[in-house]
């Protein structure tokens, strides 16, 4: 008769059941309640946490023991302390390290259980210039990669001379018994007759190729699609060109597309930025500008006299952008414009431009009986003008108590005249 039932209920199994029993039953448990399967259910977490602190009790028949006479109060007293993270006693199950079983690695140093294992995944970003995104290309990309050893087909010597280790019955780890004192220590270590391999072959025996690996190590060349206006971040998958591995399902191969930034051009899914530079008179009588494309083209751009293009502008040409994935109808291309006004000496004739540009903006005349000054621009030097600009932009402008004015730089204005 036990004294409580909680660790067995959460099981769900009944006491006194074999630890083949139990270990079917956390498997089960776990693989059900694991975190990664339950994103958005926080309850499991915490169900698959106490699923795992009760199966390592009871899977401990010095503390199952103890369970069953005293219950939860007993482990307590009977140092059940340093017990193992959940994340780890599941981890040596089903085999680990990084991803766990979702991630499809492989594992577990001899652990042998049934079900779908996979060889590791290997992973490789792809770097591609935006060039070749627009273009489309197959690049051939050399791997190294874990084959089956072609000499012994993975058995690692002649046939019938690998055996199961008889010391661990194949499991690579063996259960020690140590007395301490008036105690019986029971603990697990690598199985000392096979190296924790759980197996055994005589040296003679051994494969020459693999040394008795099973497995050699191959190049491998993929061709992979870099297909016209892939994206950055996508994957392309190999399924099964990963490693091989005897007795599991080989691995898989995971390109990552990365685009490398460009000098000329920025993508925006499927649209392209480009900046222009242009000269004060392109932007108000026109001219033209030329664009070297991603496909080796060369694009005149014409600006027509007097369409004016102000600083910062941006304009479009329709279908001049990215093609898109899969369905290659081109994005657009903008251009945003970066207009160079003059330096201060280098205009002549400005009285031309009196007949050439709009007449001047009407200003707020002084009233004729007031006090009149006259005032010149200074240029503002250094962090003056850092500190100038940051208030300017902020939108305080400079003191203010003409209402009719709204900004700093009409204000400048007004003084100047
Ligand atoms: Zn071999
Ligand atoms: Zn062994």
């Amino acid at each position: 008769m036990v004294k409580e039932t909680k660790f067995y209920d959460l099981l769900g199994v009944a006491p006194g059941c074999s630890e083949a029993q139990l270990k079917t039953a956390y498997k089960k448990g776990a693989l059900r309640y694991h975190p990664d399967k339950n994103a958005d259910n926080p309850e499991a977490a915490e169900k698959f946490k106490e699923l795992s602190a009760a199966y390592e009790c009871l899977s401990d028949p010095e503390k199952r023991q103890l369970y069953d006479q005293l219950g939860e109060e007993g482990l307590e007293h009977g140092g059940a302390g340093g017990g193992m993270n959940a994340e780890d006693l599941f981890s040596q199950f089903f085999g680990g390290g990084g991803g766990g079983p979702f991630g499809g690695m492989f594992g577990g140093g001899g652990m042998r259980d049934p079900g779908p294992k996979k060889a590791r995944t290997i992973h490789h970003v792809h770097k591609v210039n935006l060039e070749d995104i627009y273009k489309g290309k197959v690049s051939k990309l050399a791997l190294q990669k874990s084959v089956i050893c072609g000499g012994c087909d993975g058995r690692g010597g002649k046939e019938g001379a690998v055996k199961d280790c008889t010391g661990c019955n194949g499991s690579g780890m063996k259960t020690m018994m140590r007395q301490m004192g008036p105690m019986i220590q029971r603990f697990q270590t690598v199985c000392p007759d096979c190296n924790g391999e759980g197996e055994i072959v005589k040296d003679k025996d051994r494969c020459k190729k693999c040394s008795g690996k099973k497995t050699v190590v191959e190049r491998k060349v993929l061709h992979v699609h870099v297909d016209k206006g892939v994206r950055d971040g996508h994957k392309i998958e190999f399924r099964g060109e990963g490693d091989q591995m005897p007795g599991v399902m080989p691995g898989d191969v995971v390109f990552e597309i990365e685009q490398k930034p460009h000098p000329r051009f920025q993508r925006k899914n499927d649209d392209l930025f480009y900046q222009a530079e242009i000269d004060l008179l392109t932007a108000l009588a026109g001219g033209s500008i030329h664009i070297e494309h991603l496909d080796d083209r060369w694009m005149t751009v014409n600006i027509a006299p007097g369409e004016v293009i102000t600083p910062d502008a941006i304009k479009v040409i329709p279908g001049q952008g990215m093609p898109s994935f899969r369905h290659h109808d081109h994005g657009n291309l903008y251009i945003k414009f970066d207009v160079k006004f003059p330096q201060k000496d280098q205009l002549q004739n400005l009285d031309l431009l009196e007949k050439v540009l709009p007449p001047r903006l009407e200003q707020t005349q002084p009233p004729a009986d007031a006090m009149v000054e006259d005032f010149e621009l200074e240029s503002i030097e250094g962090s003056e003008g850092e500190k100038a600009r940051a208030h300017g932009a902020a939108g305080a402008g400079l003191e203010d108590d003409d209402d009719d004015v709204p900004g700093g730089a009409e204000r400048v204005q007004c003084a100047s005249q």
